[in-house]
């Protein structure tokens, strides 16, 4: 086949493929709640929370996300608590973060307006080149091309590219085929279009070829090959890590502090260490309690919890402790304080501290008859002691 009849070709099965989606997708696409708008800002919010989220869950978190701060210039001057609360339970906060981030840039340098410009948009915290293209297709209309996990299924498919996802050729040939895709009208229409059939039809165990709108466009189904593509990217196995946290309550209130690093990422929680090699869980439990004062700590631990996060597997031992009813945190810290438990709702915390919480909710404290406490740093009388 000559160059120009493979150019031909591509036009041409672009130009079908095109016309397909953009019949299907205005017969078929769901109602959702981010699709009533083209506000740059709400297209934003709603491709950063349904980064790793399915549609459902994200839902109810857009709705009160977009309630609470409607525009860039209110996430902006927010403060990063209210923001994380609002994304409690939602995971992977370091998308709130980088949202927040990139809102108060979008007032510091645009005045308040998500830039038109696809380098301006890419160039602020948090926003790729799939977000930058969603914005920029749903949003202005722009012919900007966007590969997410189902766009990659469906035009791997369509495409019968059978290189393992994640590799450079891969996704340069994606991303190629994307971009040649949503040239022409309606390009934010194009885009959602294939997101959904990826979601929908083209889905990753068991593609609905009977019911697809490309189904004569599409090099795996002629091949037979829908249920072997796209070849998934090698990972790693999740990385162990062995974890101790502590309850330090004291009555109706529970305290916490702000994780630091990659596991925690500024969320509040309970106090947590990594197990050193060969320590003893109650050893690491007294360590996360660092030189807080008048606190009595359970040398029996509560229970264990297993917790998956994208690249490792926690396995979490839980204590408890009590802590005397005047202790307060020092003097200045921000990094930790006592939570009434009727206020957790207000600040951000993970799915994985809901979880510490509900294991060590019927041991709050070494207070019930019969525990022996072991007294931990300080010099105050810890409330069960007395
Ligand atoms: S024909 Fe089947 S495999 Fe091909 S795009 Fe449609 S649903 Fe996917």
């Amino acid at each position: 086949m000559t160059d120009a009849h493979a150019d031909d070709e591509g036009a041409a099965w672009a130009t079908d493929v095109r016309a397909a989606l953009l019949a299907w997708y205005d017969l078929s696409a769901r109602d959702l709640p981010w699709r009533r708008t083209r506000d740059p800002y709400a297209v934003w919010v709603s491709e950063v929370m349904l980064q790793q989220t399915r549609v459902d869950t994200v839902i109810p978190y857009y709705e009160r996300f977009m309630a609470r701060f409607p525009t860039p210039e209110r996430l902006a001057a927010a403060p990063e608590d209210d923001v994380l609360g609002m994304w409690s339970g939602l995971g992977y906060y370091r998308r709130a973060r980088m949202l927040h981030r990139g809102a108060r840039e979008v007032v510091a340098r645009y005045g308040g307006e998500v830039p038109r410009e696809p380098e301006d948009r890419r160039a602020l915290p948090g926003v790729g080149r799939y977000t930058a293209g969603a914005i920029g297709s749903i949003a202005f209309d722009r012919p900007e091309p966007l590969v997410d996990g189902n766009v990659a299924r469906v035009l791997a498919r369509l495409r019968a590219i059978d290189t393992p996802l994640g590799r450079g050729d891969t996704e340069r040939a994606l991303w190629a085929d994307a971009a040649a895709l949503v040239r022409g009208e309606r390009p934010g229409a194009l885009n959602q279009a294939l997101m959904e059939l990826g979601a929908l039809v083209c889905t990753k165990t068991a593609p609905r070829c009977d019911r697809c709108p490309v189904a004569s466009r599409c090099e795996a189904l002629r091949l037979g090959r829908g249920g072997e593509l796209p070849v998934p990217r090698a990972r790693r196995p999740p990385r162990r890590v062995e974890l101790v946290a502590v309850r330090l309550g004291r009555p109706g209130e529970v305290w916490l502090t702000r994780g630091e690093g990659a596991l925690f990422g500024g969320l509040w929680g309970l106090p947590t260490v990594e197990r050193g090699p060969g320590e003893r869980p109650v050893d690491a439990a007294a360590r996360a309690l660092g030189d807080h004062g008048g606190v009595a700590l359970d040398p029996a631990p509560c229970g264990t919890i297993e917790h998956a996060l994208t690249h490792c597997r926690l396995r979490v031992t839980a204590f408890s402790a009590s802590a005397a009813s005047a202790a307060s945190p020092p003097a200045g810290d921000r990094r930790a304080r006592f939570v009434r438990l009727d206020a957790l709702a207000e600040v951000g915390v993970s799915a994985l501290t809901q979880k510490l919480l509900a294991l060590t909710a019927a041991r709050p404290g070494p207070t019930a008859a019969g525990e022996a406490p072991r007294r931990h740093g300080g010099s105050r009388t810890p409330a069960g002691e007395r």
